[in-house]
């Protein structure tokens, strides 16, 4: 059974699609239970769409749109729980 503190060291490979399908199962599987991964996953996802967003040269609407999403979704989340 995956517990929190495994989710959050294999995360950023999880959000980079770098894990076997086992993990990525086992990842799922535990974001449906838990509303704390589920919340610092969209955090981690936030800040690597970012980090993405600043490297390329050309500023691309769209995923800056869908990064104003993922924060105002995080930050929702945030205040509920
Ligand atoms: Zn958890």
């Amino acid at each position: 059974m995956l517990m929190c503190k495994d989710l959050a060291e294999i995360a950023s490979d999880y959000i980079d699609g770098e894990l076997a399908t086992p993990q990525n199962l086992a990842i799922k599987m535990h974001l449906m239970m838990c509303r704390h991964c589920r919340s610092f996953i969209g955090n981690l996802r936030v800040s690597t769409d970012l980090m993405q967003a600043h490297s390329s040269s050309v500023p691309d609407e769209a995923l800056m749109r869908k990064i104003d999403q993922r924060v105002a979704e995080a930050l929702k989340a945030r205040k509920k729980g």
